[in-house]
């Protein structure tokens, strides 16, 4: 089966002033991507504006990072309304640092996943296992665990604006990325517990994407696994080496 349409996206985390995204941000408009992708672009909430006023190149969208799901006395955070009323429409959640440091669970997760699906957003919700959990063979667990959180809440139609990016965590800002074996095995399992709850059709369309130290000279060959749908990218992404990424999917 064909792969689905494929996602290279930029997380570029708590980085960059107005200075290097701008210029960052003129490297990605000066490149042709003459492939059918979908570029997304994370800024911090305050370069939002600039980035989105900068970024002339069809490909790309803007998403936040991260978002509450309401309006009201949160001090130091940003809403879904917010964003929405900023015209932006994509959002990552769940990423292993906001697990981490800021204690979001799987639940947590799954109840902002719906929340933003409801309020009209496109999720890359994020999973992965810490080196212990796979060192202790409980990968599978805990990312099945991780994503049957979100399937219990969500309803079947949700997931067409779903996707799913695996990043093991051991793999994040590291230096040291999943083999594309190791990868493929992890996004192959993930795709066949959704097949059996979602059915063929959705499960087939969902895009899974791979982050890890993720770099221009490893994702085409991550790429070529059959159920590596695109590129959730952390330190590469903040360099022009992110066009080889993006290229890397086709
Ligand atoms: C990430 O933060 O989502 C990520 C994958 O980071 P890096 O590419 O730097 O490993």
């Amino acid at each position: 089966m064909s792969k689905p349409q494929p996602i290279a996206a930029a997380n570029w985390k708590c980085n960059g002033t107005q200075e290097s995204l701008t210029q960052l941000v003129e490297v990605f408009n000066g490149h042709k991507i003459d492939h059918d992708v979908q570029c997304v672009v994370a800024p911090t909430f305050v370069h939002i504006p600039l980035v989105q006023a900068k970024l002339r190149n069809p490909k790309f969208v803007v998403s936040a990072e991260n978002a509450i799901a309401k309006s009201g006395a949160f001090t130091g955070e940003v809403s879904m309304p917010i964003l929405k009323d900023l015209k932006i429409n994509w959002v990552i959640l769940g990423h292993s640092e906001r697990r981490t440091y800021y204690g979001e669970t799987n639940e947590i997760v799954a109840q902002k996943t719906l929340d933003a699906y409801k309020q009209g957003f496109y999720v890359i919700a994020c999973i992965g296992e810490t080196l212990q959990q796979r060192e202790a063979g409980q990968t599978a667990k805990v990312v099945l665990t991780q994503t049957q959180a979100i399937l219990k809440l969500l309803p079947k139609e949700a997931w067409s604006k779903i996707v799913l990016a695996y990043e093991p965590v051991w793999a994040i800002g590291t230096g040291k990325v999943a083999t594309p074996e190791q990868a493929q095995e992890v996004h192959a399992i993930l795709r066949k517990y959704l097949k059996e709850k979602l059915g063929d059709e959705i499960a087939s369309k969902l895009r899974i994407l791979y982050g890890g130290s993720v770099t221009g000279q490893n994702a085409a060959t991550l790429y070529k696994k059959p159920d590596i749908n695109g590129f959730l990218v952390g330190g590469a992404s903040l360099k022009p080496e992110f066009l080889q990424i993006i290229d890397a999917t086709k």
